[in-house]
């Protein structure tokens, strides 16, 4: 018991010089005494723009009101835009501050230190690194690009680069996703696309289906199409080139500004056009991987007639659920549709359970050394 006291003691000391000076706790303080032992629930940011449409509350049940909404973020730690905690011991307080006391116990020893390095903007040291949200496109989104991580930090206002992941939840019959340039198109072609207001020829596009995720790294140019409710994982990043916006004007009669000069110094046009991870219907396993990148890793798990039970975490690196179809429960606590919880490193494993014809999407960052089975 003395041991404890004592072991307890240090870690209050700990908190305490690191919050008076200002410091960012060690990358190995996570000590089994962290007070993160359950899962962490944020309430959703709304942000209403011209495209929202009403499917956030009409399909996923969120509180965002009559009037059209686009996005609701779910795990934002962002300058503008801070997530709040809902619920248990941490309620009311901010992802930023949470990140500034515990960032290790959150995060994981390899992402904290990735988090807080050199070649990190210094305005940006420490920051969750994902933005996660649900986005209803009532209307087409602007046709745009993101630069890459070496792009971003040379902007006069630093930045990380943005690659992002869709995951569509619903779409209307014939809605489409934009997604790269077509086969061919050079950097000369694209602009004097632009001059003739031709852009959307150069574009590549496809009708997608609910299930299908599409990745988009850093320079792809990219829109997402009218009709569809979409979960987007990406890096916390803000900082997008807008090339096109299909002749629309706002509601006092003006475009919105275009970012052309930017926009081409971000593009890759060496990428291919971007097709779809389709779900393979006759797959036995009840868990797929969509996508790994260097920025994070997705993995789709899913039930139909019978419940199953998985164990999330024990790997150093925390875990963000989203569910996007049914209901699962985490730690034994329900997370329904549109719901998303983020499992800090520090807790280990998680019981996570599907009911019968449910599915989330699991977003991870596991260490480099870790090795590890998803199956
Ligand atoms: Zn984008």
């Amino acid at each position: 018991m003395g041991g404890f006291l004592q072991q307890y003691l240090l870690i209050v000391i700990r908190h305490l010089v690191s919050k008076i000076f200002f410091l960012p706790l060690s990358p190995h303080s996570c000590s089994g005494f962290s007070s993160f032992m359950h899962p962490l629930r944020f309430q959703p940011l709304f942000q209403r723009y011209l495209w929202g449409g009403s499917r956030l509350s009409t399909v996923l049940g969120k509180p965002s009101g009559p009037d059209s909404c686009a996005e609701s973020w779910e795990i934002a730690d962002h300058h503008q835009f801070q997530s709040i905690v809902q619920g248990g011991p941490h309620d009311g307080k901010s992802l930023a501050e949470l990140m500034h006391s515990s960032g290790n116990d959150i995060v994981g020893p390899e992402t904290f230190k990735a988090i807080h390095d050199s070649h990190v903007p210094e305005s940006l040291r420490g920051r969750f690194p994902l933005l996660l949200k649900f986005l209803d496109a009532n209307q087409n989104l602007s046709v745009q690009v993101h630069p890459d991580d070496k792009g971003a930090a040379h902007l006069p206002t630093p930045d990380l680069g943005k690659t992002e992941f869709w995951y569509v939840i619903h779409a209307d019959p014939g809605a489409k996703i934009y997604a790269g340039l077509k086969a061919g198109v050079s950097a000369v072609d694209f602009r004097a696309a632009v001059e003739q207001g031709h852009v959307r020829e150069t574009l590549h596009s496809f009708e997608p289906q609910a299930g299908d995720g599409i990745f988009i790294p850093a320079g792809t140019v990219h829109a997402i199409g009218a009709g569809l409710l979409i979960a987007e994982i990406q890096q916390a990043s803000n900082t997008t080139f807008r090339v096109y916006d299909w002749d629309r004007v706002d509601s006092d009669g003006k475009p919105r500004p275009l970012h052309i000069e930017q926009a081409v110094r971000a593009i890759d046009f060496s990428m291919c056009p971007v097709t779809p991870v389709r779900r393979n219907n006759h797959r036995q396993a009840n868990s797929e991987n969509l996508v790994e990148c260097d920025k994070f890793r997705i993995c789709r798990w899913t039930s139909e007639e019978q419940p199953v039970d998985v164990e999330i975490g024990n790997d150093e690196s925390f875990h963000v659920l989203m569910v996007t179809r049914g209901s699962i429960r985490v730690a034994g606590e329900p997370a329904l549709l549109g719901q998303t919880v983020l499992l800090p490193a520090c807790l280990k494993s998680t019981q996570v359970e599907l009911l019968p014809g449910s599915e989330f999407l699991q977003i991870f960052l596991p260490a480099p050394t870790t090795s590890r089975t998803i199956s």
